[in-house]
């Protein structure tokens, strides 16, 4: 007979020792969880990320309900246990249930540190915690605009993130003189303080709070030195302290949290403890990877698995914050006995602190750019001997010799270490996954492992795990010759059109010895636009490399006539338009007067020696209806005349098309501007959509409704309309710069990782840059209609087009 478990505490450490256990002993135990929450098991980490609207609750659960039933696991959400009978081994809950058991572990987490204050019993003053929580403080921003957050620590400043993105205004009262002291030493600390502000974050430092303010709802906060703040919404999250009300009740030795041995063991056999709640060695960590590690010696403990227990952990941290890139681990601050290298580039906000005592890395903070985490951090775990290198484990190569590789720590890591401290996930599972399921990048191992799928921390240790086991060229960067001509890639040839100045097609062939020196139907266009991407000014467009509906500006039709689709910006035209296109279409007898799914009208099965003549009654530009371009820009009415609008998605679709139109980008694009988040342009499913929300506009990107569906994905909220053109533009021209020819934007996406795109347009300087090189571009242009219909040349060409060798079907 199968002997009982019960689980108390349905949370992240309680359930990954389940995780574990089942995977040691399946059959060993009848398991029964109890959790006072209402839900299956969910990452908290990511409820930060639910604030900020990065997702949804759905996507954060990691053991649905169907994984409890698949697993034979009796799960009691919503319970509570109140009492463990330690003498008849049996728990009890508020809502009557009692269960017998062989062994209990008690996972019961955290609660909220919430401050005496007086008035802390108001409506409107909560904690960061749940889901719950969670939910509250979106309520609340539906009706209210004030919040303060009381803590400047990793938690503080995340709830206050994800306020501000549900556009409250927000303060933040601390009572230290800088934010994140305990992860930060006060340089690091004020560059995170600047950013914060650049992102609209007010601060009220070295504040000590005195009281809640208001009736029935809190109204405003006061201070210590009589000052006051307003406030229809205050979030505590000044720290947490070990739930052990259940241990204390039943006996169980307490000290700051649960005591335990090595072996996540309590006082009284049988009863264990994991999680935040237990206390290790004098420690009750905070953070998941710990607790995991916790977790998995408790379930060798339990399948009786024999192992040396757990040591203990170091610890390192990462603001879930986007835009800032913060770092910190181990013990930081200088002290005697330590000495520190640190580089500090005010130029590019950088800010980077090694701490090493007796030749050993024992803590480091870095700002502004964290890549070299992970690799400090398995130094800080491994404790290995720096001695006399001690310059290179920041400054690396450059500081002379040779410092120890990312992939070197990687290698000598122990397979049950954690390299995915949010997901819990190891080096073993990571690199089976790589071995047994083919996972050849980062994005694979994210998907079959969950390894990266959080914080993102640990990408470049699974990049490096990945080029161990692989080798270099094992891993996948997709590194294939742009065409069967040449054995270059996209990002080499665009390299050297750019370094060795090359500007014809003719050029790029000679020089990087092109297998067929004529190129092919796929080099051909693609080196045409590589060189005007290039060199917008120096390149002159090559008609020849171009397919036939680009070459003749037209879209032609099965039966060899052309459609002309005259463009209307935003899909708004007027009484005027309509009447000179119903003219046209009368005049040069349009067989049919299409309105397209992108919101325009079609003229169909016009002869090709009329294009001209069309094109000038019309005295419309004729769209890119065909091209590698942007087709159109589709809105809904918005405010203007919907009950439901926020804001004029017309106007902002009308300005975005006219800022757009024209310029080639790698393959088609579409783009669409809703009013509100209704979304009845459906913006979501498009290269980059635009969605107006309340007091600003949310921007996705790589989306697709063709033939491989992928919702787009949410890159930032801004304020104002001219933000949402920067980041437009930027965007645009970042994928006309790094995108393979061809390769829509979802598909791109997908390649690149949206968070390396996110981060390529994180910092405004570089956006400005980006739309700069885009305007610049896009003011080269010319109307090729106009140009066709002004060129008695031209005009004569369309009488006799030639038939194109160059006829791949577009889309
Ligand atoms: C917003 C937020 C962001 C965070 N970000 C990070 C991060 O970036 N990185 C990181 O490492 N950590 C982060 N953390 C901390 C991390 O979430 C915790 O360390 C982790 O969830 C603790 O796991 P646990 O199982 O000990 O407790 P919990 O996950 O809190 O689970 C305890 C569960 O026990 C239940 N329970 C309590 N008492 C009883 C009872 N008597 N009967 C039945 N059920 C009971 C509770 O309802 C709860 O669901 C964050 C936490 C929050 C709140
Ligand atoms: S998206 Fe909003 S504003 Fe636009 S039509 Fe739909 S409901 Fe109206």
């Amino acid at each position: 007979m199968k002997k009982k478990l019960v689980l108390i505490g349905n949370g992240m450490a309680g359930m990954n020792t389940i995780e574990q256990l089942l995977k040691l002993a399946p059959n060993q135990y009848e398991i029964t969880v109890f959790g006072s929450e209402p839900h299956p098991n969910y990452n908290r980490i990511l409820l930060s990320s639910v604030l900020a609207g990065d997702a949804d609750i759905k996507d954060i659960v990691i053991n649905d309900w169907d994984y409890y039933k698949e697993n034979g696991i009796t799960l009691h959400a919503g319970h509570t246990v109140n009492k463990i009978d330690t003498a008849a081994k049996l728990v009890k809950t508020d809502t009557g249930l009692t269960v017998p058991y062989d062994d209990v572990i008690i996972a019961t987490g955290s609660l909220p540190f919430m401050l005496p204050l007086p008035g802390a019993d108001k409506e409107g003053v909560i904690a960061f915690r749940d889901i719950k929580d969670c939910e509250t403080m979106i309520e609340a921003s539906k009706k209210y605009k004030k919040a303060v957050v009381i803590g400047g620590g990793l938690l503080g400043l995340e709830a206050a993130r994800g306020l501000l993105n549900l556009n409250m205004e927000v303060s933040v009262v601390h009572i230290f003189k800088y934010l994140m002291e305990r992860q930060l030493d006060e340089t690091a600390s004020r560059l995170l303080q600047k950013e914060l502000e650049s992102q609209g974050m007010n601060f009220l430092l070295e504040k000590n709070t005195d009281s809640i303010l208001g009736k029935k709802r809190v109204t405003g906060v006061r201070f210590k030195d009589g000052t006051e703040v307003e406030a229809d919404l205050v979030v505590m999250a000044v720290g947490i302290r070990p739930n052990i009300a259940l241990a204390k009740e039943s006996g169980v030795e307490i000290n700051r949290g649960i005591v335990v041995n090595d072996y996540m063991e309590t006082n009284i056999p049988h009863v264990y403890s994991v999680g935040e709640c237990a206390e290790h060695r004098g420690i009750a960590y905070g953070l998941v990877a710990p607790l995991y590690e916790q977790g998995s010696e408790l379930a060798k403990r339990l399948a009786g698995v024999e192992s040396a227990g757990y040591q203990g952990s170091v610890v390192s941290t990462k603001l879930k914050v986007s835009g800032v890139n913060v770092f910190s681990a181990g013990q930081f601050t200088d002290e005697p006995g330590t000495r520190s290298v640190k580089v500090q580039d005010d130029f590019d906000g950088v800010y980077k602190k090694v701490v090493i005592k007796d030749g050993k890395v024992i803590g480091s903070v870095l700002f502004g750019d964290t890549s070299d985490g992970s690799r400090l951090f398995a130094m800080i775990r491994s404790g290995e001997d720096v001695t006399g290198k001690e310059k290179q484990v920041l400054l690396g190569d450059s500081a002379g010799g040779g410092a120890k590789s990312g992939v070197d720590y990687v290698a000598s890591m122990a397979n049950d270490e954690i390299i995915c401290g949010c997901n819990g996930v190891s080096k073993g599972t990571i690199v089976n996954a790589i071995n047994e399921k083919g996972c050849t990048s980062v994005n694979d191992v994210k998907y079959c492992t969950k390894a990266s799928g959080s914080c993102g921390g640990c990408k470049p240790l699974v990049a490096d795990l990945l080029t161990h086991v692989l080798g270099a060229d094992g891993v996948k960067s997709v590194k294939e010759g742009i065409c069967g001509c040449t054995t270059l890639g996209r990002d080499e040839v665009v390299e050297a059109i750019r370094k060795m100045k090359l500007t014809t097609s003719k050029e790029v062939m000679n020089v990087l010895e092109w297998k067929n020196p004529e190129g092919c139907s796929k080099c051909r266009p693609a080196l045409n636009y590589y060189l005007g991407m290039v060199w917008p000014e120096e390149h002159e467009d090559e008609k020849e490399s171009r397919f036939v509906n680009e070459r003749n500006h037209g879209n032609i039709q099965k039966d060899s006539t052309y459609s002309v689709i005259p463009r209307i910006h935003g899909g708004v035209t007027t009484a005027k338009d309509l009447l000179k296109i119903a003219n046209v279409a009368v005049k040069y007898n349009v067989e049919t007067v299409k309105i397209t799914g992108a919101q325009r009208i079609g003229l169909y099965g016009i002869k090709k020696e009329d294009l001209p003549s069309v094109w000038e009654e019309l005295d419309m530009t004729s769209g890119f209806a065909y091209g590698k371009s942007l087709r159109a820009v589709k809105t809904c009415v918005g405010q203007t005349w919907c009950r439901f609008g926020t804001q004029d998605s017309m106007k902002m679709g009308i300005e975005l098309e006219k800022r757009l139109e024209r310029l080639y980008t790698p393959a088609k694009t579409k783009v669409a501007v809703s009013g509100c988040p209704r979304n009845c342009a459906e913006a979501t499913i498009k290269d980059l959509g635009v969605v107006a929300i309340d007091g600003g506009w949310e921007i996705y990107i790589g989306g697709n409704g063709g033939t491989d569906v992928r919702p787009a994905e949410l890159l930032v909220k801004v304020k104002e309309e001219d933000e949402v053109i920067e980041w437009t533009l930027a965007y645009f021209q970042y994928y006309r710069e790094n995108a393979n020819y061809n390769e829509r934007t979802s598909k791109w996406v997908e390649r690149v990782g949206f968070e390396s795109i996110k981060k390529a347009l994180e910092k405004q300087e570089d956006r400005l840059a980006l739309k700069e090189r885009f305007e610049k571009a896009a003011s080269l242009t010319k109307d090729p209609w106009a140009e066709i219909v002004n060129n008695e040349e031209l005009r004569k060409s369309y009488e006799s087009i030639i038939t194109p060798e160059l006829s791949a079907i577009e889309n």
